[in-house]
């Protein structure tokens, strides 16, 4: 066939697969999507917008976490026997993984638990206490409250004086508000968290009674978000946590791949050619499973596999992967409406930025329909006593997915990995879930129950 015909078919080809994954799409059926593209050496994108980024600055985020130990081990209780680490076990779940249906011929399946992360009770600890770090970093050294490595003074009443006259505000669905909240508040500033009018009821509660100003907006997380910036830049003393485009929310995430590498090491479980890691992460939009891959991707160039889990309703990272003009398409386009149990999750246009700098490197996307979110998490629970939200229920579709479809099976394939599979590592991100009532958890789980049958 001459070439130039050769390219008109496969462009056609083209065209109907992608029709074909719209058409699934709008229609909430579930789909795993593999990037055709990633980068021969697994490296992740260069920028965050205009300014570069990469490994030095991962490693300032760690570096900033390690410096505020003393004063996050004074505020928290909860962080006494740590000594101020906010970091979450990786462990084994055998029980998990034959329920799975995966056996050791698939590998060995991990679970790398931030629902049980301190502080704020969900990833969001990562990325959400780091930006309030820095910024509280920043203005010290301004204002002249310390000088040199010692932060100490930070956890003291001087300082706490000092940063009530600053707000910390952001805009959020839940997990980024109770995070920003509770470290902003703690720290001494005014926090306040504007709220979508349908944010869990108990998120408010527990909010307000930290002394956070909790500002409901009627409309969706959108309409918080800018509703709660437009508010903070009227104000000189305001600093405005903008889930959608900040690079410090993005490196606070990175750091948690630093510590996974010596998690992984400690377990036995090298990462290289013979021995690939594949991790699973639940994705709204896009700062903590970007974060994460990009460190990831740093650290193990070509020999992780990093995928995304979003729901079958919010499928916004998947859809802007779709895009290569720049437009980041919102699901309200396709006709979806963004509506899920996993409020997590609940995001209609992914983060332009991360979406630019996770690309390259990406192994895919898949999309979990809510009710194999109760599943997965009763599951979890019954299988490994792992008490879960419904969000951080969805990368356990991950491993199923990449093994046994025809699109996954293509991935392992393209990338020559299927004789290596008895050596790989299987590690599924659990997002949230420790400060859910006892009474909604119970709800979770008999709705996870009946749907297992
Ligand atoms: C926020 C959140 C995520 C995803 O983080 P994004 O930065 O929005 O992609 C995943 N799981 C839980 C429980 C979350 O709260």
């Amino acid at each position: 066939m001459p070439a130039i015909t050769a390219a008109l078919t496969d462009t056609t080809a083209a065209d109907a697969a992608h029709e074909a994954l719209m058409h699934a799409l709008a229609r909430q059926r579930p789909v795993l999507l593999t990037q055709d593209h990633r980068a021969a050496d697994g490296r992740p994108g260069r920028f965050w917008g205009t300014r570069p980024i990469g490994m030095a600055e991962m490693q300032a985020a760690a570096d900033r976490f390690t410096r505020f130990r003393p004063v996050l081990q004074r505020l928290f209780p909860e962080l006494q026997a740590s000594g101020g680490v906010i970091e979450s076990p990786l462990q084994p779940v055998p029980a998990l993984q034959r329920q799975l249906g995966l056996d050791a011929a698939h590998g060995a399946l991990f679970v790398k638990a931030d629902h049980g992360l301190p502080v704020a009770g969900s990833i969001k600890a990562r990325g959400g206490l780091h930006e309030v770090l820095e910024f509280a970093e920043r203005l010290a050294r301004q204002l002249g409250l310390v000088s040199g490595g010692d932060l100490s003074p930070l956890a003291g009443a001087a300082a706490h004086r000092a940063f009530a006259d600053y707000q910390v505000a952001v805009g959020s669905t839940g997990n980024l508000g109770l995070s920003i909240g509770v470290i902003a508040s703690a720290l001494g500033f005014r926090a306040v968290v504007h709220m979508s009018a349908d944010a869990k009821e108990w998120k408010k509660q527990r909010l307000r009674r930290r002394g956070v100003t909790v500002v409901e907006h009627v409309g969706d997380y959108a309409a918080a978000v800018a509703a709660g910036r437009r508010e903070a830049e009227s104000d000189p003393r305001a600093h405005f946590v903008d889930d959608e485009d900040s690079l410090s929310l993005f490196l606070g995430y990175s750091a948690a791949a630093l510590h996974l590498r010596e998690q992984l090491a400690a377990a036995g479980r090298p990462v290289d050619a013979a021995h690939p890691l594949f991790v699973y992460i639940p994705c709204g939009v896009g700062g903590a499973p970007g974060g994460i891959a990009f460190g990831l991707a740093l650290l193990f160039g070509p020999h992780v596999h990093c995928f995304f889990a979003e729901p079958t309703a919010s499928p916004c990272f998947l859809l802007a992967l779709q895009r290569d003009d720049g437009h980041v398409p919102s699901v309200y386009e396709l006709g979806l409406d963004n509506r899920t149990e996993a409020d997590g999750l609940a995001v209609p246009r992914a983060s332009e930025r991360a979406v630019q700098v996770v690309r390259p490197s990406l192994g895919g996307v898949f999309t979990v329909a809510d009710e194999t979110l109760f599943r997965h998490l009763a599951r979890a629970r019954q299988a490994e006593g792992l008490r879960i939200e419904p969000s951080a229920a969805a990368g356990f579709d991950g491993p199923g997915r990449l093994l046994h479809t025809a699109e996954g099976q293509r991935y392992l394939h393209r990338h020559q990995l299927t004789a290596q599979m008895p050596q790989a590592t299987h590690v599924v991100w659990t997002t949230g879930g420790l400060f859910v009532p006892d009474e909604e958890y119970e709800r979770f789980l008999a709705r996870g129950l009946r749907a297992t049958g």
